[in-house]
């Protein structure tokens, strides 16, 4: 019930998640998560190294190493306009 924070300055590797990293770079929930299902739930994490892979893009993944746009893209190639 302080206000000092006593900080390692190790966070959680799950993007979006603040916690303090308890076991190879993860918070206890996130920790589990890898523990008990193998990998983090999609729906709660984007990792760092996510990030699509046409260059200069930046965006993140959404799907096979593509952001949205990307993947879109390569999903309509046989979709004539
Ligand atoms: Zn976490
Ligand atoms: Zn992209």
């Amino acid at each position: 019930m302080s206000s000092y924070v006593k900080n390692k300055g190790l966070l959680c590797k799950a993007q979006g998640c603040h916690q303090n990293a308890v076991c190879k770079g993860f918070c206890t929930k996130h920790y589990q998560q890898l523990k008990l299902r193998g990998k983090l739930l999609e729906k709660d994490y984007v990792f760092i190294q996510g990030f699509c892979k046409i260059l200069g893009c930046g965006r993140k993944v959404f799907a096979k190493d593509l952001c949205q746009t990307h993947y879109k893209k390569t999903k309509g190639n046989s979709h004539a306009d």
